[in-house]
């Protein structure tokens, strides 16, 4: 447990959460919405500060982060929580925890400890994953600290739900992120995940302005994703509002491990064939399908040429010259190598 860093005290001994895009406002012995920050005598407190549920070492495209360091591990940690609740979530028992069951599984772990297993391990970065990492903040910024002093990358993969002053604080140490845009609908953005969808388009748009890889992930829903042309919208809005450069992960859904979409359809090829076309009708440069094993489109190709630059199989490399440009037409492609 944690003073929090992003709050501020209110009338009587009320307080009220600086953290994310929900600003809960509450009394003595509550919790917010993302059930892991409490007030406790007029304190705001993180009871989930440094208490792990999973530390794995990944590859980093399973992030999923194409563009910087192919083909490197990341370290992955995450806590219990999560400020949404989406229907379609796979990692529900542990982000949902906290609000159903009022349980903090996990083990106590220290900034310092993660970083040295992370070296250990030969990982070249850190990610910050799994959960959503704003809830665990606190704890994920001093890790972004320690890793920045021994070289290593720091990586958030999240749902973009994050206030601007959170965003601000972990800036100066943050090397690339992934972020859903999962719907582009306030109303289905609610039902589906109990938030809205503007402050996630401002916190993109902030994103794309900024010395960090951004990299945007797109669950494809059936019955969900795709109803009122949102495709076309997200796409439209990445190439307009952030960067044709900036890779697009369009990703089959899975419905039989969600946390309540059991009955939902998994997605189609016909739908990932569309939403692709889509994509580069906006004029993405980089599309990749997420989940399906062995689809061409999981490579990166030069735009000028379309020669084979990274070829990936799953989450492995199988090709990759680790130049960062075509060797055909010479174009320079928009990879972080270091
Ligand atoms: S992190 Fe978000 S959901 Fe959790 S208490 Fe703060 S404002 Fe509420
Ligand atoms: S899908 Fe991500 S943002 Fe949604 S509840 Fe699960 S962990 Fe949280």
């Amino acid at each position: 447990m944690e003073e929090a860093k992003l709050y501020k005290k209110s009338a009587g001994s009320q307080v009220q959460c600086q953290l994310c895009n929900h600003f809960c406002q509450f009394s003595e012995n509550q919790t917010g919405i993302c059930g892991v920050r409490q007030n406790q005598n007029g304190k705001l407190i993180s009871l989930n500060y440094g208490r792990l549920i999973t530390e794995a070492v990944d590859p980093i495209e399973k992030k999923p982060i194409f563009h910087l360091l192919p083909g490197s591990l990341s370290y992955s940690i995450a806590t219990v929580g999560c400020n949404l609740r989406c229907d379609n979530c796979q990692n529900w028992q542990i982000s949902q925890a906290p609000k159903s069951e009022h349980q903090f599984p996990g083990y106590g772990a220290t900034s310092e400890e993660v970083i040295q297993r992370a070296v250990k391990l030969n990982c070249q970065s850190i990610s910050y994953t799994y959960t959503e990492p704003t809830i665990f903040f606190e704890f994920a910024l001093d890790c972004m600290r320690l890793a920045r002093q021994k070289g290593l990358k720091n990586i958030w993969v999240s749902n973009g739900y994050m206030s601007k002053q959170c965003l601000d604080e972990i800036l100066p140490y943050l090397n690339a992120i992934n972020v859903d845009l999962k719907f582009f609908d306030e109303k289905i953005y609610l039902k589906n995940c109990g938030c809205k969808l503007e402050p996630i388009l401002e916190n993109l748009k902030y994103l794309s302005k900024q010395k960090v890889l951004l990299e945007v992930t797109t669950l494809l829903i059936p019955g969900a994703t795709d109803l009122n042309g949102q495709p076309k919208k997200i796409a439209e809005f990445i190439a307009k509002e952030l960067s044709k450069d900036v890779p697009w992960h369009i990703s089959r859904f899975s419905p039989e491990i969600s946390f309540n979409m059991q009955n939902g359809d998994a997605t189609s090829d016909k739908l990932i064939d569309q939403v692709y076309r889509i994509g580069k009708e906006a004029g993405l440069k980089y599309i990749y399908v997420g989940n399906v094993w062995g689809d061409k489109r999981e490579n990166t190709y030069c735009p000028r040429c379309q020669e084979l630059i990274i070829e990936r199989r799953g989450y492995q490399i199988k090709r990759y010259d680790k130049q960062g440009r075509c060797l055909k037409c010479n174009f320079v492609l928009p990879l972080k190598l270091s």
